[in-house]
């Protein structure tokens, strides 16, 4: 694997592979690399020719500078995890390399997707969001990017990045991974305790709660039921626990078999921020 830290290189070497008609995957992470990550690099993997795989803790995407400052990094076992899946290019820019000009960062119109849920809890997240990935967009310009659905909204705000820039490049979501308790992998969850992390699996169950009794139980009632067994079993907020449109993520407030739903939900355990969903088709 060759590790590239100055766009110029990066962008140089790229060129040529390009040159080469190598269709490029890519995979944007901030690294403290997990078994969630490198699924999505076996995907990269087996769809190009060429993996790259960036780490970048992105400093404009934290709304809250504690959470900025404790999150984990893990660099050396990092770029051992990333040469064992066979990872062809790590691109480990510095914040001057991506944000050369700090005083004009870009603003993107995302409509809705900007004031709910995530971009309700999180102001300023999902521009933060887009000016990376904007920015890493431009320079690996890649044929796929691959998103976990971990993060579900942030696909939908990525998918309308690459609309309105006009990106030649695919979005493919991958799968959420799971430890075999099925709490959702994460780079925080190395921030729990051991009894933070058998608390936190109350997330999936409430996800699977709400999956087994929404066709029978009124929507507002099972949200609210779902938000109380969450606080007795050890989280000391919720954000939300929202019903919604899969493909709009408005709130609903009856249920549609026969339309695409995603149950989504956010909370605090052990000071940790923990999200996660489930798409109930
Ligand atoms: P992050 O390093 O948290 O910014 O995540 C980088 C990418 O990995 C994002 O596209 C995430 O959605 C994805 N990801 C994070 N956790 C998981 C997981 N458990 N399963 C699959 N993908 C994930």
């Amino acid at each position: 694997m060759i590790i590239y830290k100055k766009v110029i290189d990066i962008s140089l070497s790229l060129e040529n592979c390009r040159k080469l008609n190598a269709q490029i995957g890519f995979v944007p992470t901030m690294g403290a690399l997990h078994n969630g990550h490198i699924s999505l690099l076996e995907m990269s993997k087996k769809q190009n020719q060429l993996t790259v795989c960036s780490i970048f803790v992105n400093p404009t995407q934290f709304n809250d500078k504690a959470d900025f400052e404790k999150y984990p990094t893990t660099i050396e076992a990092d770029i051992a995890a990333l040469e064992s899946v066979g990872c062809d290019v790590l691109f480990l820019p510095s914040v001057e390399e991506i944000y050369p000009d700090k005083n004009s960062l870009a603003h993107y119109n995302l409509g809705s997707l900007e004031t709910v849920l995530e971009g309700k809890y999180r102001p300023g997240h999902f521009q933060g969001v887009c000016q990376v990935v904007d920015r890493l967009l431009s320079i690996i310009q890649p044929s796929a990017i691959y998103l976990g659905q971990k993060d579900y909204q942030q696909c939908m705000v990525l998918q309308k990045l690459i609309q309105l820039k006009n990106y030649n490049t695919q979005l493919i979501v991958c799968p959420t991974l799971r430890e075999n308790s099925g709490l959702a992998m994460s780079s925080r969850n190395i921030r729990l305790s051991d009894s933070g992390k058998v608390a936190a699996i109350a997330i999936y169950n409430s996800l699977l709660f709400i999956k087994e009794n929404i066709a029978r139980l009124p929507l507002v009632d099972l949200k609210n039921q779902v938000e109380t067994s969450l606080l007795q079993q050890g989280f000391s907020a919720v954000d939300y626990v929202e019903i919604c449109d899969a493909a709009s993520l408005e709130t609903i407030t009856d249920y549609t078999p026969t339309t695409s739903t995603v149950v989504l939900v956010a909370a605090f355990i052990e000071g940790v921020r923990l999200i996660d969903n489930m798409v109930i088709s």
